[in-house]
């Protein structure tokens, strides 16, 4: 498990991809922590996305930030 800063992503960059909002803090049963680019909160909380084949946009119910998974994560 690990803690991963999502990257901020500009509305111009969305490209048609589907946006999800992860509410206060997305549950999840085991993976890795997910903090938002923009205000740096636990957006989720051990939840698997890397297993995920989709590339999902997550919306910080915070600060409205936008953020993708960084390619290096
Ligand atoms: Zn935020």
């Amino acid at each position: 498990m690990a803690d991963i800063v999502l990257k901020a992503v500009a509305e111009a960059y969305i490209n048609g991809r589907e946006i999800v909002n992860t509410g206060l803090t997305m549950m999840g049963l085991g993976g890795d922590n997910y903090f938002c680019g923009g205000c740096k909160r636990e957006m989720m909380h051990e939840v698997p996305i890397k297993t995920m084949q989709v590339n999902f946009l997550y919306l910080c119910d915070t600060c409205k930030t936008l953020n993708e998974i960084p390619h290096d994560a």
